[in-house]
């Protein structure tokens, strides 16, 4: 992974690149371009064997003109303030690509937490809730899982934060457990989002995604959900796939699920048994594939890696996966990339049906959430496609921040700001 690039920076110069097919002035972008407020706290807890310990966390309210401030939170040693900062920005565009009532927001802790015992990883977790208390809420700002956050997390937070509050309010996180008040189809949404936006992207590329070879790099919630239903559902064929541990590969096909079912049971995909050779994550970078999804994490592919890309096609699952340099490679070598906050929105987007959910007390059948999310994302396409071609941008990252940009200038324009 490249150390150069700064997300934050990266976020500001895709910010800057839309406004040039937007109509905002200098000042109204600037405060578009940086969070309204971040808040920096530690984290002490005690360890199991009675010791203290300490960790820094962040949660950043990038911007709340379209409604509460929405992001996951992510537990990484790697979790800094700007990485923070620039993943809470993206927030901002991916919910006004997708065109549901949110802003955006993101937190995390600098932690890794396969150095904690459940135990007390639930103590860190309640200790981070209770310091979110008073800047999340219902209608505030609504937190959900990110990288090594799921369920069990979400539903920690709202056992604290209803506790602290003296009330019951599930609407006040989403990605829980079922029985927790989460939304069937929430697991599987961001894989799901990933899936269609490969469907409909060699749809208007005029390409057959039946038979097109995948790689994915990155195999845990959302590279192994799209690979699965690339799979399934399209009949496309998953020829590698990685996580931090290498990657594994197969011309003829890999079994989406098994190689699932066989990281579950010995954390890894290597060593998976259906696979022909292992290959490193740079090899699976440069893979000649028609399809390549990264799931990973920020600035897989940069600048110099971009040259040696051979996939038609990107899809990104993860967020920031390239750095601004590996776009502007990519956009002259005439490889199509499909940016993240439309590709991802999977995510926050059955994030959205479950506050709804929440609020409304009235659960939804999971047929009924993916049949929302298809049509909210190939609404999403559809609209990111007509501003690329009625714009001519060079690419299809700014056409989805030129799309994003609109809708939140406009609420604020509609709205005015106070004070
Ligand atoms: P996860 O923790 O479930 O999976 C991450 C995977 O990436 C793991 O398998 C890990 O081993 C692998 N990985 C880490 N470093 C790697 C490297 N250098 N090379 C190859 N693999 C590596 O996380 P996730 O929830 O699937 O999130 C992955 C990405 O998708 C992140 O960028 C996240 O922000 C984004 N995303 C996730 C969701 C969601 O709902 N889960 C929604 C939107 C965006």
């Amino acid at each position: 992974m490249s150390e150069e690039a700064n997300p934050f920076e990266s976020l500001q110069e895709q910010i800057r690149d839309a406004a040039e097919y937007v109509d905002a002035d200098d000042g109204v972008l600037r405060r578009l371009s940086r969070p309204e407020r971040v808040l920096e706290t530690n984290l002490t807890i005690e360890r199991d064997d009675g010791t203290l310990d300490t960790f820094r966390a962040y949660r950043s309210q990038f911007n709340g003109d379209r409604g509460p401030y929405k992001g996951g939170i992510r537990y990484h040693p790697g979790v800094d303030k700007d990485e923070v900062k620039a993943l809470s920005g993206w927030m901002v565009y991916k919910t006004a690509v997708v065109d549901i009532p949110y802003g955006g927001g993101k937190g995390g802790i600098a932690v890794d937490p396969r150095d904690l015992s459940m135990d007390e990883l639930e103590r860190l977790t309640r200790s981070f809730a209770k310091e979110l208390r008073p800047v999340i809420g219902e209608d505030q700002d609504i937190p959900a899982p990110d990288v090594n956050t799921g369920q069990r997390e979400m539903n920690w937070i709202k056992d604290t934060y209803e506790k602290l509050e003296n009330t019951t309010a599930p609407g006040v996180i989403t990605g829980k457990a079922i029985d927790s008040g989460g939304s069937e189809g929430r697991v599987e949404a961001t894989g799901r989002s990933v899936m269609l936006t490969s469907r409909e992207a060699f749809d208007y590329l005029g390409k057959r995604i039946e038979g097109a070879s995948v790689a994915v790099q990155g195999y845990g919630n959302a590279g192994s959900v799209a690979a699965k239903l690339l799979e399934s559902e399209l009949g496309a064929n998953v020829v590698a796939v990685s996580d931090s541990s290498g990657a594994v590969y197969h011309e003829g096909g890999l079994d989406a699920a098994a190689v699932r079912d066989h990281k579950d049971e010995t954390g890894a995909v290597t060593g998976y048994d259906g696979a022909k050779e292992e290959l490193t994550n740079e090899e699976l970078l440069t893979l000649d594939v028609d399809l390549l999804i990264p799931a990973a994490l920020e600035n897989a592919i940069d600048g110099d890696l971009a040259h040696d890309v051979q996939a038609d096609v990107v899809v990104e699952a993860a967020n920031g996966p390239l750095t601004p340099d590996a776009d502007d490679v990519l956009t002259e070598r005439g490889v199509h990339v499909f940016p993240d906050i439309l590709a991802n929105a999977g995510g926050v987007t059955v994030s959205y049906f479950e506050w709804v959910q929440n609020r409304q007390r009235f659960y939804w059948a999971e047929e009924k959430v993916n049949e929302e999310l298809e049509r909210h994302i190939v609404d999403a396409f559809d609209g990111l496609i007509q501003a690329y071609e009625s714009y001519d941008i060079p690419n299809f990252r700014t056409a989805a921040y030129v799309v994003g940009l609109q809708r939140v200038l406009k609420s604020y324009r509609e709205g005015g700001s106070w004070p």
